[in-house]
């Protein structure tokens, strides 16, 4: 497609994006929207609107949980610990601010998302099609889940509901890297300490049956770049295939080829509810050479892996080093991303804040399936700080389509999680002071061997 074409199709669709736009919220006199009457599913498209993708400014993110704090009449501070990573907290406060406090995280950041990539809409239009289905970016993944909390904490002010424990809403900027600038330094922060978290909510995910699962656990990850050194010399030579980088390199790849092969058959005969149970190990990144006739004298492998939860690190570290060091000489490798093991949050009985989630859920028919997902959450760092953590999005029977194109929502499962949400932090923030822990991590189970 020619440049000029692609132009047109980009003014035509920001004409119609800023048409929309208007249509959703009414800008007042001095050209803030106002968000006054707005709907919750008007809210989402909104939010949607505003284009949080990783790395974009997120001040126009930040001016909206703004207007919406001042709507609920709520507190809202936000905090820079790395400058251009806003991370804003929402405070709704209960009658005892001594409890222990109701975390109910989110992340601002998505995903990129573009038009060309095969969207029927545009990924920051906020479209709601002929099904009821609303498109955008961040409609599963996550912004979803703020406006949900967001809607279930004002019904239940309006309602003049009294909350025991303090609640906050917390909105991190960069969860879709890794969290370097909002949750792994917030959790050290004084701010965090003041808060006294007793448990934190985080993102779940869609689910293809009719119950919502919900994340006790996360597999973390590690991420290792090979560097494989060899004889360079001109593409006519005939060097041995061990003494080249792409010769060492094919018996690393055949290594962890070995390994995945060995672990692939664990995940294929794993519950749906379960990849806690085997490692998952993909090759990333192939990158090397200089030019078609130079045999190279560097290729590097980026490997991502994300370790089954009973793994014992120390054990998985040394498998690696294994493999490399047989794999033949002058190979290095380093770690681009190591995270420690995170334990599990404790989901029987014996935890009041599963059984407050628990009790929401049953009053309300729907059915919830403890998981530990492929991926990984901001919740993991929380686990590791020595909080129990547990994640849900409530959209269940829908497909899976975080981060993928024509990422979408039902605009009645979004409604019906504002639902399950009132009731989950009610019951929450109403459990008697006498039965939560002291500490977290009584709530907590560390299952590495
Ligand atoms: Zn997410």
């Amino acid at each position: 497609m020619s440049r000029i074409m692609m132009n047109k199709i980009q003014v035509f669709t920001v004409v119609a994006l800023l048409q929309l736009q208007v249509s959703l919220a009414v800008c007042n006199k001095a050209g803030r929207a106002d968000y006054s009457n707005s709907s919750p599913v008007e809210l989402l498209q909104a939010y949607i609107q505003i284009n949080t993708t990783t790395y974009n400014d997120l001040s126009d993110a930040v001016e909206f949980w703004r207007q919406l704090a001042a709507l609920a009449d709520v507190p809202i501070n936000v905090y820079e610990i790395v400058e251009g990573f806003p991370i804003v907290v929402l405070k709704w406060a209960g009658t005892d601010s001594s409890q222990h406090s109701i975390m109910l995280n989110s992340h601002m950041d998505v995903v990129p998302a573009a038009l060309e990539d095969g969207w029927t809409y545009d990924p920051f239009s906020g479209h709601i099609d002929e099904n009821n289905f609303i498109y955008g970016r961040g409609t599963q993944d996550m912004k979803s889940v703020s406006i949900q909390y967001y809607t279930a904490l004002r019904r239940l002010k309006e309602n003049n509901v009294t909350l025991l424990r303090d609640v906050y809403m917390t909105l991190m900027p960069d969860e879709e890297v890794g969290a370097e600038a909002g949750m792994i330094p917030f959790l050290q922060s004084k701010e965090f300490a003041e808060m006294n978290v007793g448990i934190e909510l985080d993102e779940g995910s869609s689910f293809p049956l009719p119950v919502i699962a919900v994340f006790y656990q996360d597999k973390v990850v590690w991420q290792i770049k090979v560097d494989c050194h060899g004889v360079s010399a001109h593409g006519s030579t005939f060097p041995a295939t061990n003494d080249t980088a792409t010769g060492k390199c094919r018996n690393v790849m055949n290594k962890f080829f070995e390994f995945r092969d060995e672990q692939y058959e664990l995940a294929k005969v794993a519950p749906p509810n379960d990849a806690g149970g085997y490692t998952s190990i993909n090759i990333n990144k192939i990158n090397g050479g200089t030019a078609n006739n130079v045999i190279p004298s560097l290729i590097s492998l980026t490997i991502d892996i994300r370790l089954g939860t009973t793994v014992n690190e120390v054990q998985m570290d040394a498998k690696i080093r294994q493999i490399i060091a047989e794999s033949g000489s002058n190979i290095t490798f380093s770690y681009i991303l190591k995270n420690p093991q995170s334990p599990a949050t404790i989901v029987n009985a014996s935890n009041p804040y599963w059984n407050a989630v628990n009790k929401a859920a049953d009053e309300l028919g729907v059915g919830l399936l403890a998981t530990i997902p492929p991926g990984s959450t901001d919740a993991r760092h929380v686990r590791n700080a020595g909080y129990p953590a547990l994640g849900l999005s409530p959209m269940p029977n829908t497909e899976l389509l975080l981060h993928s194109v024509n990422e979408r929502l039902g605009v009645t499962t979004f409604l019906n999680g504002i639902d399950l949400y009132e009731k989950i932090i009610y019951y929450l923030a109403t459990i008697p002071a006498e039965d939560t822990a002291e500490d977290g991590t009584e709530y907590l189970k560390v299952t590495a061997r």
